[in-house]
């Protein structure tokens, strides 16, 4: 697909119309997948310049799981009553949580005789509930950075990685933010009611860091193949992980062993100690409420994260100068 780098005018690569959607078919059509250029080592430009936010959903950018604001309360069940059958399940019988509950959903919305079909949940999308800023965010971080870059070719991606669900994400108004989403999907083709088609698990999660890591987003190709360190187009230093909790902690631990950022949000007002406990284990830069308005404590700390990238990405690209010239 053609790469919409950032060119002067825009560091940000989500605020056109292009959706997550587009993108993969795009990929598609032309045989490849979003893979950005290979072999900085090889090339006559340095190609690891693109940073990459990486999003959890639930509790990270919008207060309540994403089945609470329309499923549940159109099947009538209430949402506390909901988990705790699903963790009950799943525990009795030793079943992945994940499979229980998208499992438990259908069956709930059969056992009230309601319908739901995959555009019904795309509807509920827009019932989602979204943090103060979360929609002005993508654009003033954009901003941000493109004012800090100093630095040509800089791009900023926005991805999502969730054990929600793709359907109703994609009715958010904040959708086409993403240059990518990976969230846990059903098929509507199944014998008897909708069947897991992708499932994402907390550990599960990571293989998609290493996705936005390798360029591999298309998620018919492997991510097992062997990629150098030196091939891979966006180094983890250039990543920050967004979460909210103990789901986040393989994906927190796998970004910052690889040198990448994680910042914690909490509900503005309370739930600070789970974010402190992330702090003083080391699985964190920072913590903040989930308050994404420009001047709010994530906003600033984010972007003294950014300075770091790309500061980093200056000192990574004269190196590579200055190892092209050595060979010379
Ligand atoms: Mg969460």
């Amino acid at each position: 697909m053609a790469e919409r780098a950032a060119r002067g005018q825009g560091a940000g690569e989500s605020s056109g119309g292009a959706t997550p959607q587009r993108r993969a078919k795009a990929a598609a059509k032309n045989g490849g997948s979003t893979k950005l250029p290979k072999k900085s080592s090889g090339s006559t430009k340095f190609a690891k310049k693109t940073i990459a936010l990486v999003y959890d959903f639930d509790g990270t950018l919008s207060p309540r799981p994403m089945q609470e604001y329309a499923f549940l309360p159109q099947i009538g069940i209430d949402p506390a009553q909901f988990w705790a059958e699903s963790n009950r399940v799943a525990k009795e019988h030793k079943a992945d949580p994940l499979i229980t509950y998208m499992h438990l959903l259908y069956k709930k919305a059969k056992e009230a005789g309601v319908r739901i079909d995959r555009e019904d949940l795309v509807a509920q999308g827009r019932d989602v509930e979204l943090f103060p800023g979360v929609m002005e965010w993508f654009d003033a971080i954009e901003d941000y950075t493109r004012i800090r870059a100093e630095s040509h070719g800089i791009a900023l991606r926005h991805y999502l990685i969730s054990s929600g669900l793709t359907e109703i994400v994609e009715g958010t108004p904040i959708y086409h933010r993403f240059h990518n989403v990976f969230a846990s999907e059903y098929w509507f083709d199944a014998y008897d009611m909708p069947y897991p088609k992708r499932v994402i698990t907390d550990t599960g999660k990571t293989q998609y860091l290493f996705r936005i890591n390798k360029g591999v987003e298309d998620l018919g190709e492997t991510i097992n193949e062997h990629m150098s360190e030196a091939e891979r187009p966006i180094p983890f230093s250039n990543m920050i992980y967004f979460g909210d909790g103990d789901t986040d902690v393989p994906s927190m631990a796998v970004t910052r062993k690889n040198g990448g950022h994680a910042i914690a949000v909490h509900p503005p007002g309370k739930g600070r100690k789970k974010c402190v406990d992330l702090f003083h284990a080391g699985r964190i830069d920072f913590f903040a409420p989930a308050d994404y308005r420009r001047g709010s404590d994530l906003f600033n700390r984010t972007c003294l994260l950014i300075d770091r990238i790309l500061a980093d990405i200056r000192v990574a690209e004269e190196r590579w100068k200055v190892a092209k010239s050595a060979k010379a």
